[in-house]
């Protein structure tokens, strides 16, 4: 199964965000097999999205959480505010969180121990920044990354951990990872957790993100070790979004009739 992942960070108004939870819904109908589909709306978005997705395969998602169900953090917002308007996922650690906003590798883990305890799904995001793929550094990067979000933390039995793999320099560049660059990081994200956490199957899932659009996802979606795409810019263009979808069931159909 795949997931296909809309981050629409800080843009759309309702009225906008409505239309393209509309014009998502829309471009699904007729396709068989249906990837893992979540929308990540502003927060200010959330609820209204919510009104048109439930009893939907859509799924939906905060663009942050947390780090606590509730209390005295201005500007926050918690687990239960989430679960309460129908989020079942949340990003996490976005690369554009931890550098824009400062967010520590320690605020990331607690903000993930929140989301393990409650009803939603995290996606972990994880990336290196340029200067260190060009020093050849990104494997030890990425590895310190996971093991200081996951410190001390039990994945839930039934719970599945999503890592969002985002070099930072692909990310809104216009120029991706190549496929293959992905895909041995993917190996080894996996194989860090299947080790140290005894995940795999199901209960752990690993997606690219980083300039995807309509014309490269399927390149991406057609790798067995690409469990899905995280879509920044190109989620907020229902024509490449609804590529992106298309190509997600196009290599869901083919993996099928194997
Ligand atoms: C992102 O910010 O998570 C992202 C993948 O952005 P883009 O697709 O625009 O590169």
């Amino acid at each position: 199964m795949k997931y296909i992942v809309g981050n629409w960070k800080m843009n759309l108004s309702v009225r906008e965000s409505v239309a393209l939870v509309r014009g998502v819904l829309r471009s699904i109908q007729g396709c068989e097999q249906l990837p893992h589909i979540v929308l990540c709306p502003s927060a200010t978005a959330l609820s209204e999205a919510h009104k048109l997705l439930t009893r939907t395969h859509i799924a939906l998602g905060a663009q942050n959480a947390g780090p606590d169900r509730a209390g005295a953090m201005t500007g926050e917002i918690g687990i239960a505010q989430l679960e309460d308007v129908g989020c079942k996922y949340a990003i996490l650690g976005h690369s554009e969180r931890r550098l824009k906003f400062a967010e520590s590798d320690e605020l990331v883990r607690e903000r993930l121990s929140a989301v393990l305890a409650s009803d939603l799904t995290p996606i972990l995001c994880v990336g290196e920044p340029a200067e260190v793929r060009a020093a050849g550094k990104e494997e030890a990067y990425i590895l310190k990354q996971l093991k200081l979000a996951l410190a001390g933390q039990k994945i839930p039995k039934g719970k599945t951990l999503i890592v969002a793999y985002e070099p930072v320099w692909a990310i809104g560049s216009g120029s991706p990872a190549a496929p293959a660059q992905a895909m041995a990081m993917h190996h080894v994200i996996r194989e860090y957790l299947k080790s140290e956490f005894k995940l795999s199957g199901e209960r752990v899932a690993v997606l690219y993100g980083g300039s995807v659009d309509g014309k490269n996802a399927y390149q991406f979606l057609r790798e067995p070790e690409i469990d899905g795409l995280l879509v920044g810019g190109a989620s907020l263009k229902i024509e490449a979004f609804g590529q992106i979808l298309d190509s997600a069931c196009e290599v869901m159909q083919a993996q099928l009739s194997v």
